[in-house]
């Protein structure tokens, strides 16, 4: 709404005042920052949240729509939780994953929307193969395949735009922003080079998983996903498509089922006793169980390491793997 010359202005106002004068610079609109002098953001769900923690920090008060460990797609919003994104100074979503935010952000009076795809523009990976429309079943349709943050180097692009984002809602602290936000892509890269050296000499390219979220992280490093389910990770295959995945596993020797953690594994076990193949996590980072234990790092680190091992691929010794705790001397 506000044009760059009004943002300079702003900038330069929240500089050198106080921030209720910026309110006056705003024309009177909600300030940009609440009563505790933090920008109030809005994430919809896991990977946007992370985003919005690791690079607002101390500055943001970060409230999350999708509890943790609970499975985004087809969120439903309570009426508190519409009046939250209704109040928002900053929202960091992903358009397309979630209709319900997508309606509530579209009638929000937030000033600074940073929607995920605009910075990381969607793929149709024609993952709607596994479902049957027949049964009610939605394929992805023409917004497509919504798991951009599975590929580390999309999600540093998306980290990038929250990082502006941020910088023009709360120009005061735009320069930790900035430094946030580099300090993030720089993990993210180097996660991006793990995957690249990891992933290079695997005996087999195609692995199988219950969800089909990972069609960006297969594209980025020269793998084949074989996904059981459509994008909606509950919904049931189709006793051709079961047969077709049966075929792609032999074809390919492929040696583990991919389940997720947010939803029953029993689909997964089923197949995979079938094939007589194992399972294994793959984690799609809709939730994360234990947010106090585990982020995107680390969970991302763990799927490369269950990949490998699936792959055949030879272990690797990561480079963004913190150094462990030093043996005790002597
Ligand atoms: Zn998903």
């Amino acid at each position: 709404m506000i044009g760059r010359r009004t943002r300079t202005s702003i900038a330069l106002a929240a500089t050198a005042l106080a921030a209720s004068l910026t309110l006056t610079a705003c024309g009177g609109s909600s300030s940009a920052r609440s009563a505790d002098g933090k920008l109030n953001v809005v994430a919809s769900f896991y990977p946007m949240e992370y985003l919005a923690q690791q690079i607002g920090k101390d500055h943001v008060a970060v409230t999350d729509l999708t509890a943790a460990g609970v499975e985004p797609h087809d969120l439903e919003l309570t009426a508190k939780q519409v009046a939250t994104v209704q109040k928002a100074d900053a929202i960091v979503y992903l358009k397309g994953l979630q209709p319900t935010v997508d309606q509530a952000v579209d009638q929000s009076s937030a000033k600074y929307r940073i929607d995920a795809v605009a910075a990381s523009p969607l793929v149709d990976h024609h993952l709607d193969e596994g479902t049957d429309p027949a049964n009610g079943q939605k394929p992805a349709g023409p917004a497509g395949d919504p798991h951009i943050w599975l590929d580390p180097a999309r999600y540093a692009a998306i980290a990038k735009s929250v990082g502006d984002g941020f910088a023009k809602a709360d120009p005061a602290h735009a320069d930790d922003y900035r430094k946030n936000t580099d300090e993030l892509v720089g993990k993210l890269d180097a996660l991006d080079k793990d995957f690249q050296a990891g992933l290079k000499d695997a005996r087999t390219k195609t692995f199988v998983t219950s969800h089909a979220a990972f069609g960006y992280l297969a594209d980025h490093y020269g793998l084949t996903q074989v996904a059981i389910n459509g994008v909606d990770p509950e919904s049931e295959p189709t006793p051709a498509r079961l047969a077709q995945v049966q075929k792609a596993a032999k074809d390919n020797g492929v040696t583990t089922i991919f389940f997720e953690t947010l939803v029953s594994p029993k689909l997964a076990d089923t197949v995979a006793k079938d094939l007589g193949l194992k399972t294994a996590v793959l984690d799609p980072l809709e939730g994360v169980k234990d947010p106090a234990k585990d982020d995107y790092l680390t969970v991302m680190k763990q799927n490369l390491a269950n990949l490998q091992a699936a792959l055949g691929a030879p272990a690797t010794t990561p480079a963004t793997t913190p150094a462990a705790t030093p043996a005790a001397t002597s």
